[in-house]
């Protein structure tokens, strides 16, 4: 089905639980949160065309982050061990997938090098911005949100982001 084969592409694996037709469109169930959320962010690629997945129902579980790991070479570390670094420091709500090369604001099948899980949200702090797997060292990138500033320690805005009050008192400084 030509649904349930978008779906294992978007998300891996055996993420999904039903597809369901009904009069309003297609209602796809997932079985994690994780993989609920890694499709409603990706969309699904139907026939090569793309279509943008809706949420409809306030999610039940805990709260999953979504992160991404930079610099693990894309061959030679497997997503087991990826599972395995992480799991040392947060618990992981879904299964290690690959970021795509975006062109011209749609994603295509060639994968960036980059990967992501989802973990719980509360443990999201514990995570070092450096992870090592496998002999790798994998950069960890969080939602900015949830990211804290090196300059004044507050989550939600970048070192030289004018939000910082470290920052702004620094270009007071400088003029
Ligand atoms: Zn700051």
């Amino acid at each position: 089905m030509q649904i349930a084969s978008s779906v294992a592409q978007a998300v891996g694996g055996t993420g999904l639980d039903a597809v369901q037709p009904m009069k309003s469109g297609w209602y796809i169930y997932m079985h994690t949160q994780a993989d609920r959320e890694c499709l409603i962010q990706k969309g699904l690629v139907i026939v090569g065309k793309q279509i943008t997945v809706r949420s409809e129902f306030a999610p039940k579980q805990a709260q999953s982050v979504k992160i991404t790991l930079k610099d693990l070479p894309l061959h030679s570390i497997a997503n087991n061990a990826v599972l395995m670094g992480l799991k040392e420091h947060c618990q992981v709500l879904s299964e290690v997938h690959y970021s795509n090369v975006w062109y011209e604001g749609k994603p295509t099948s060639i994968r960036n090098g980059d990967r992501f899980v989802y973990v719980a949200q509360q443990d999201v702090g514990k995570l070092p911005s450096q992870v090592k797997i496998a002999g790798a060292v994998a950069r960890v990138f969080k939602p900015i949100a949830l990211t804290k500033c090196k300059r004044c320690g507050k989550e939600g805005h970048h070192p030289s982001d004018d939000k910082c009050p470290v920052h702004a008192s620094e270009v007071m400084a400088d003029s």
